[in-house]
């Protein structure tokens, strides 16, 4: 006999109490985005896989060895996304939503996938909330889009939470640092791990993101990054960090934070979470004034981030709200004690499901103490209860399951319920 099926490995059903959490997390970030006026843009799934090779750098882990990709006869190679950024900023292009020096401001929700190594709190299929903002060079639009980030996270109810900050440079200052790092790590080269020693020719700044106990010893004596940072960088740096005092947003300057892709210039930030650690930050980002240009297009400053909703709702069913994780509870639940009772309930229940009223009935006759067990697993508010001596007067017995009051409504008035 064979096996029932299983899911794809690192592919998760999102069942009810999950969902609900997501549900959560989206609506907020859907509040939060209309005070913030940052509209919906939703970037499809499958893209053409150039678009992620040319965005996100041929050199990167994520392009390398993590895409699902499909190639379909001598079509173009399509890839599912890594990630939302890429696919935005085409969006953006291609439908000339930055014209004539237009601020644009988005936020999408969806699912990602990366074929990484499936362990705890790393799926191949996850789920995003992306926030990109294109049009300005901040640094005030850096400070809305981390204040956007962090009345996000509160509003979820999370505390605990420190944002992280960094200025990566720009193409003036940055390579004069990853001159002065490659000299330093050369000299270091056996004490790396493999992937850094491949790092070191491609994008030794990556070295800085490792979490090799070995190299993350080395690189604490590494030239430091912020002593190298041009004027303008700095002044950048400096706006960015007084007007996150002036919104009272703790922050602390990490010099090694880099973060993984190629294309950040300047602001990078991550807002790390207590209960989860340094390594699993909730949400990073930073701003990547080249990639417009990159990728074809004008040359468009952007600065955007990504908060993983799988780590969110990890984070919120740790933090006492087990409320959101209840199943909501109907109004009504539809006790019938009499095969009579069916069609009469069924044109009852259509109209209070048309007036509102949440309504479980699961069409099964039985009795009082029977169906009085089924309102109680459903956690009815009221039930509603069709027996014979009801039928006979075309009225309905409604018991409150709380106050245990009961009245007798009639049937043809549904707004009376
Ligand atoms: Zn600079
Ligand atoms: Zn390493």
């Amino acid at each position: 006999m064979s096996l029932p099926p299983t899911a794809v490995r690192g592919f998760k059903d999102i069942l009810p109490e999950q969902a609900r959490l997501f549900r959560f997390i989206e609506e907020t970030a859907r509040v939060v985005a209309e005070r913030f006026n940052y509209q919906e843009l939703c970037p499809p799934i499958l893209e053409k896989t150039e678009l992620f090779t040319r965005g996100i750098g041929e050199d990167t882990d994520i392009v390398e060895k993590e895409m699902y990709t499909i190639v379909e006869g001598s079509a173009d190679s399509l890839s599912l996304r890594p990630e939302a950024t890429a696919g935005m900023v085409r969006a953006l292009i291609e439908n000339n939503l930055a014209q004539g020096g237009k601020i644009a401001k988005f936020f999408c929700l969806g699912p990602m996938f990366r074929r990484e190594r499936p362990q705890k709190g790393r799926l191949r299929q996850f789920h995003q909330l992306d926030v990109e903002v294109f049009g300005t060079p901040g640094p005030y639009i850096d400070a809305e889009v981390i204040d956007f980030l962090h009345t996000f996270l509160t509003k979820l109810g999370l505390n605990d939470l420190s944002v992280v900050l960094n200025s990566l440079g720009c193409p003036d200052c940055r390579p004069l640092f990853r001159k002065a790092l490659s000299a330093f790590l050369e000299q270091k080269r056996p004490a790396l791990c493999l992937d850094c020693q491949r790092r070191l020719e491609r994008n030794p700044l990556r070295i800085l993101d490792c979490k090799n106990p070995s190299c993350c010893a080395l690189t604490l004596q590494a030239p430091s990054l912020s002593s190298f940072r041009c004027l303008k960088c700095q002044e950048h740096f400096d706006g960015l960090q007084d007007s996150l005092k002036a919104l009272n947003i703790n922050f602390v300057v990490d010099d090694k934070l880099v973060r993984g892709l190629d294309y950040y210039t300047r602001t990078a930030f991550e807002v790390q979470s207590g209960q989860l650690g340094a390594q699993n930050a909730a949400a990073g980002g930073g701003r990547y004034d080249g990639l417009c240009l990159k990728l074809g297009g004008p040359d468009i400053p952007a600065i955007g981030f990504a908060s993983g909703l799988e780590r969110l709702a990890m984070l919120i069913e740790q933090s006492n709200q087990s409320f959101l994780l209840a199943p909501p509870s109907p109004d009504y639940y539809i006790a019938l004690l009499v095969q009579e009772a069916l069609a009469p309930a069924m044109i009852l229940v259509q109209k209070l499901r048309a007036l509102g009223q949440k309504i479980s009935c699961d069409w099964e006759v039985g009795s009082l103490k029977s169906r009085l067990r089924q309102a109680d697993k459903a956690k009815a508010s009221k039930i509603l209860i069709l027996g014979p001596d009801e039928l006979a007067q075309g009225l309905a017995t409604v018991r409150d399951l709380n106050t245990k009051e009961q009245v007798c409504i009639p049937i043809n008035q549904p707004d009376l319920f």
